[in-house]
């Protein structure tokens, strides 16, 4: 979805999204059933809660420095290809909720985005990734999550 403004390649050196510690757990993606019962194929062990009609993983306390890796990782990348989550396939942009209203912001740990002047990032949104975002939000609020003020807003839902 990103592939005009993200390298893939980029992508598959990094993989920091898919890998959480103690301060950024929250941000794990949102799964569909679909997508959940083919993680639990690969990874029976994977343990899920509900969320708001989707499903999280459920990852427990770590303490600092303790990493969990998304179960879905493989040594050759994220094992759902092009079948990843929307929260996976939008990063580093991301869709929260501010006073009431959604809004897309973007996670700052992407550095290859974040080191992108603003206005190019918020230009690209207004290519209708912008609409694809707030549409898919519309249909499964489960993705949509409470303001982080670490996160630079982009753009407000119209109302
Ligand atoms: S589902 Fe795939 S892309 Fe998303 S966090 Fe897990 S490994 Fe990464």
């Amino acid at each position: 979805m990103l592939k005009k403004i993200l390298d893939g390649k980029s992508c598959a050196k990094c993989r920091l999204c898919c890998v959480f510690d103690s301060s950024d757990v929250w941000e794990t993606p949102v799964f569909t059933q679909e997508i959940r019962d083919r993680i639990l194929q690969h990874s029976p062990e994977t343990e899920f809660l509900p969320k708001d009609g989707g499903f999280i993983f459920k990852v427990g306390e770590l303490s600092d420095g303790e990493l969990f890796s998304c179960p879905a990782l493989t040594e050759k990348g994220c094992m759902l290809g092009d079948d990843k989550p929307f929260d996976c396939r939008i990063w580093p942009y991301r869709i929260m909720e501010i006073g009431g209203r959604r809004a897309i912001t973007l996670a700052s740990i992407c550095e290859e985005l974040y080191n992108r002047p603003l206005s190019q990032l918020t230009e690209f949104l207004k290519e209708g990734l912008a609409e694809r975002i707030f549409s898919y939000a519309q249909e499964h609020p489960e993705i949509v999550k409470p303001y982080d003020e670490g996160y630079p807003v982009l753009m407000f839902e119209p109302k």
